[in-house]
């Protein structure tokens, strides 16, 4: 294999195994949901998740040394409803900045731009199927409802196009999303590796706003991205059964070593 040392300045170190990282004492476990864990829908409430998936995660939440999170771009009043995962597994919602029991207080700014950031979304969405999903710190465009369409593009483009009011904005997949919260995906995995001062931490996604994560990872973490597409993670499953069986044989390995 080509070691591209541009890309990984900081060491030549390969990616860990899976038998290295169920072998060290205090593991971390990051897992994004739409797409990673579960299937698109068009209804968003009713997403179907890979069942093997899930069982590897709630085995992994039990062992000790183990801590296993969902970090999702969804608001936590959905991620709650639709992610059957229950305690000792945590649900951190909208990329970071909803973690579990959190209070989402808005300063008049922050209202402010994300009103703004809705009536100019919202005049978009006139007379089309896409629409504007609300969460407490962003506003986000789908156009998914158009995708396949020359209208897909119009309506990205529209949508990175408009006035953010100094909101940070992710063009993700089928999603232009606006927030005025400063969390990522990437800030949130800092802040936890941080505390938690875990071993090796692992974390799986699919989307352009998982890569802030990949990002933040060091030599003795591994990054695991689901599907095709550019990425900073160190290793690839092709689809959401690859990331189940991933997750069993960490779970399986994991087990073993006790
Ligand atoms: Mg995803």
């Amino acid at each position: 294999m080509n070691h591209d040392q541009a890309s990984t300045p900081t060491s030549s170190k390969s990616a860990p195994t899976v038998a290295e990282l169920a072998a060290v004492d205090r593991l971390l476990v990051v897992c994004d949901f739409d797409g990673t864990l579960a299937w698109h829908s068009s209804d968003r409430l009713n997403v179907p998740v890979d069942e093997n998936a899930i069982e590897a995660l709630r085995r992994l939440a039990l062992m000790p040394g183990t801590d296993v999170v969902i970090l999702s771009g969804r608001m936590m009043a959905e991620l709650s409803e639709i992610c059957p995962l229950d305690p000792p597994v945590r649900k951190v919602g909208s990329h970071g900045a909803e973690p579990e029991g959190s209070e989402n207080l808005l300063t008049d700014g922050q209202q402010a731009a994300l009103d703004a950031i809705t009536e100019q979304l919202e005049a978009l969405c006139e007379g089309n199927p896409c629409f504007v999903e609300f969460k407490p710190f962003q506003r986000g465009l789908h156009y998914r409802p158009v995708a396949g369409t020359p209208m897909a593009e119009q309506m990205r483009q529209a949508a990175l196009n408009i006035d953010p009011h100094g909101a940070h904005i992710t063009d993700g997949r089928m999603i232009v999303e606006f927030s005025v919260s400063d969390a990522t995906k990437g800030t949130w995995i800092a802040a936890e590796r941080e505390r938690l001062n875990p071993d090796a931490t692992v974390f799986l996604g699919d989307d352009t706003t998982d890569e802030r994560g990949f990002a933040v990872l060091s030599e003795n973490d591994l990054g695991v991205k689901v599907g095709e597409g550019e990425t900073k993670a160190r290793a690839r499953v092709a689809d959401i059964p690859g990331v189940a069986a991933w997750l069993t044989e960490l779970a399986d390995a994991r087990a073993a070593r006790a």
